[in-house]
């Protein structure tokens, strides 16, 4: 997300430079009326633009910086070109001159960015922040025409690649690798960032407050606890970000391995009526393995195939340079035996790999695609609408599981936190000690026998009643009023 100061001067640069024809023309009509000196409103126009441009370029690193100039010429020129059309009666659209994302060094920590494919680094322009649909991601001048909201958006591309280029290095520096991996995750073109946006549960599943919160605050990688803590999972040591709660809590992660199955096979048993979950004796040599999830005809082309759902961290010990490729291919040698058996032309292994924070293994979108479209083409509903609200589903499942896993290794509420949350002191004296004494301990200092500091008021009121003469405190047995309980009583 952008804030409105880091939009502001690509705006006004887009804005000045669309509208520089359309200046142009007004400053001929008003120098033909005799109202102004030639030239003199496009003069005050191109110097506002330079200014414009300046200020943005200084806010830029040089590799970004270098390309503004071009960026506003082509914009400039086109502009011209579509107004002289429009002009003539023709209303031909003109097409948005591209900015060029420039990629980050080579020698990158956070690598895992899909083996050899790297989409940022290799197929520019691409602008991993914002929260497009797959079509507009592709098309990244949004529908491509020459409109000032497209030549914002490719001005804002060279400002965000200015600003990760920054954030990359400031995470470098710090040595905050996990962010660092988190971050590189999160960029990746294939994760689908819909569920912070799905709040309408007419719009399909939806993350329930508690999850949507803590997905939140992980995405950002907000400090969840105040400082390192024994994962009551697992009892080794957890960051106060929580990133060990990726590899751990074997009960959520499974939930949410079978939330991601039934996604996929929701849409798989629309197409082929016949697929089934968990086939077992699809392998000769294996009869009680079960090589995938989902068995079916409709992931791959004319082929049967077991597809099988894994999610995995980029924080686990074997994750490799890139975890989601790593997996991939340890499915492969796992099921080594059956590939072999089945050959080329009988049943296809067909691994469906994601990572936690939701970047998919290439494979993932060409069995979806696959799939949308046949599911399409039977039912005549839009394919692309499909593969967008499928996507969404996964995303949301994929958010869910990694909040619930997070929250299954917080620290575990103490007996003090469950007395002042819920009043709840626990069975008998042990109890009551546990929760170190309940509504007991704010009366400290009122006993005579208590060790413990005195409440302010009373040690007050003591000082008081002791120059005033011989006095007895009389203190109420319970309550919470303090103040009010302590009255002196004169004797004589
Ligand atoms: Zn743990």
């Amino acid at each position: 997300m952008r804030r409105a100061r880091d939009t502001a001067l690509p705006a006004i640069v887009a804005s000045r430079a669309t509208a520089w024809a359309k200046v142009r023309q007004i400053d001929v009509e008003l120098t033909k009326a005799g109202l102004m000196g030639e030239g003199q409103l496009l003069r005050e126009h191109e110097e506002a633009l330079k200014f414009a441009s300046t200020m943005l370029k200084n806010e830029l690193d040089p590799s970004e910086a270098a390309q503004v100039d071009s960026l506003v010429q082509g914009v400039t020129k086109a502009s011209a070109e579509l107004w002289q059309m429009r002009m003539s009666g023709r209303g031909r659209d003109a097409r948005v001159p591209r900015a060029q994302w420039t990629a980050l060094s080579q020698d990158e920590h956070s690598t895992p960015n899909g083996g050899s494919e790297a989409p940022l680094q290799q197929q520019a322009p691409r602008n991993p922040f914002t929260d497009d649909t797959e079509d507009e991601i592709s098309e990244i001048g949004g529908n491509g025409k020459l409109t000032v909201t497209n030549v914002q958006r490719q001005l804002s591309i060279l400002a965000d690649n200015t600003r990760l280029r920054r954030l990359a290095l400031n995470l470098e520096s710090d040595q905050r690798f996990a962010d660092m991996r988190r971050l590189q995750e999160l960029r990746d073109p294939s994760v689908d960032h819909s569920w912070i946006r799905r709040l309408d549960f007419c719009d399909g599943p939806v993350l329930n407050e508690d999850d949507y919160a803590l997905s939140l605050q992980l995405r950002l990688g907000a400090n969840v606890v105040s400082d390192s803590y024994e994962c009551p999972e697992c009892g080794s040591l957890s960051d106060p970000k929580l990133s060990h709660s990726t590899c751990c809590a074997k009960a959520e992660r499974t939930k949410g391995h079978y939330a991601v199955v039934r996604a996929m096979f929701d849409r798989c048993s629309q197409v082929d009526t016949s697929a089934v979950l968990e086939q077992r004796g699809l392998v000769e040599a294996e009869p009680g393995a079960r090589p995938g999830d989902i068995f079916t005809t409709a992931a791959v082309p004319n082929r049967d195939a077991a597809v099988d759902v894994t999610i995995v961290s980029q924080e686990a010990a074997a994750a490799g340079q890139d975890c989601v490729a790593t997996a991939h291919s340890k499915k492969f040698s796992r099921y080594r035996t059956a590939v072999q058996e089945w050959g080329e032309t009988g049943i296809r292994l067909q691994p469906m790999v994601w990572s936690c924070e939701g970047r998919s293994h290439p494979d993932v979108s060409r069995v979806m695609t696959f799939c949308s479209a046949a599911l399409a083409r039977r039912s005549g509903c839009s394919a692309k609408l499909l593969l967008k609200r499928w996507r969404a589903d996964i995303g949301v499942a994929l958010a869910a599981r990694r909040s619930r896993m997070a929250r299954r290794c917080l620290p575990l509420a103490t007996a003090r936190s469950n007395y002042v949350l819920y009043g709840e002191l626990g069975d008998g004296a042990g109890g009551q000690q546990a929760a170190e004494g309940g509504v007991g301990s704010y009366l400290q200092g009122t006993d005579e026998d208590d060790e413990g500091p005195p409440a302010p008021e009373a040690s007050t009121q003591q000082a008081r009643i002791a120059s005033a003469g011989p006095v007895v405190a009389l203190i109420a047995a319970s309550g919470p009023y303090i103040a009010a309980a302590s009255t002196d009583i004169r004797l004589g």
